[in-house]
């Protein structure tokens, strides 16, 4: 895949945010190289100037040093509302490292959020924050399937960073996102997931804009016995599919001895305690903010005279 590189200079790193999880926003890139089909940052790329397909393009972003980061003190701050901060490129960029490095010392309550075990590099930086946890993306046990979908790391490797961090000390999420209908095994990765994490989310695989036609296509080519039920979601709009998931996992949970909660973020739970499970599904409140704070995120960009092309690398 040919993937087109810029470093830029942003006007500033944090965003004001109306995310729900989140005071402010931070996405040290613009673009992700993760590359996910179902990727709604993908609009990204029309407040940005982008016309590369997406997971193709990454804009570096430099800023100027945080003057008073103690304004952060008990501030919500979610790194990675539409890109992943540690994308591969993270290695050498170092850039969310770099926030990292201009927050600590503050007690500024972040969240990252990622598909990468990249971020066992920053454990020191990160077992720093008071107030702290990350979340992985895991949709799948399949590596194939998550091979058709994204360019992240293996599975595998998701929960084995989750691991790390669990017996670190540091609070983890597994985000089970988005769910694709008859093919995520929502059970077995709760199962999986049980031991190492403080939250287990849920979020629904939500279609729309291009990649609707994607992952329909994907469908009908890979899953044809899954098409109608697609068709009944994601054409005639019918929900019970969802509710019918909500009563079961519900179930599910009841027997497992985990809380099933619709909207629980707490960070008070004892760390010992067994993970919540939390189900987003159609938490459009989210969906309409995460838009509304991407598109401010997007208000950062330089224009493309300051931006300094660095070449186009091969990844
Ligand atoms: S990791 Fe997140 S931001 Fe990156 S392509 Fe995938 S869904 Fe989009």
């Amino acid at each position: 895949m040919k993937l087109s590189i810029q470093e830029i200079q942003a006007k500033s790193i944090l965003t004001k945010s109306n995310l729900p999880v989140g005071d402010y926003s931070a996405n040290p890139y613009t673009g992700c190289t993760h590359a996910c089909k179902y990727c709604y940052a993908e609009f990204m790329k029309r407040f940005t100037n982008h016309t590369e397909p997406w997971g193709t393009f990454l804009d570096v972003k430099h800023w100027n040093e945080i003057k008073h980061p103690e304004k952060y003190n008990g501030k919500a701050i979610f790194i990675g509302s539409v890109t992943d901060p540690y994308n591969p490129q993270e290695e050498t960029y170092r850039r969310t490292r770099a926030l990292l490095e201009q927050l600590s010392g503050t007690t500024a309550k972040i969240s990252i959020a990622t598909k990468s075990d990249l971020v066992l590099r920053d454990l020191d930086l990160i077992k720093t924050f008071p107030d702290i946890r990350i979340s992985w993306s895991v949709n799948t046990l399949d590596e194939d399937f998550h091979r058709d979908m994204d360019n992240a790391v293996s599975i595998a490797r998701r929960f084995a960073a989750m691991e790390t961090c669990h017996k670190e000390g540091i609070r983890t999420s597994c985000f089970i996102s988005p769910i694709f209908p008859g093919i995520t095994e929502v059970k077995e990765i709760i199962q999986r997931a049980k031991g190492c994490c403080n939250w287990i989310w849920l979020e629904n695989l939500n279609l729309r804009g291009r990649y609707k036609k994607v992952i329909m296509d994907y469908i009908e080519e890979k899953y044809p016995d899954l098409l109608p039920l697609y068709e009944e979601i994601y054409k005639h709009r019918n929900r019970s599919y969802w509710l019918a998931l909500d009563k079961d996992l519900r179930a599910f949970a009841d027997r497992l001895g985990l809380e099933y909660a619709t909207n629980d973020d707490s960070m008070e739970r004892d760390y010992d305690a067994p993970p919540v499970i939390v189900n987003y599904f159609y938490h459009e409140q989210i969906k309409k903010s995460a838009r509304k704070d991407a598109m401010s995120a997007a208000d950062e960009q330089p224009t493309p005279s300051v931006a300094k092309r660095i070449g186009d690398n091969d990844a």
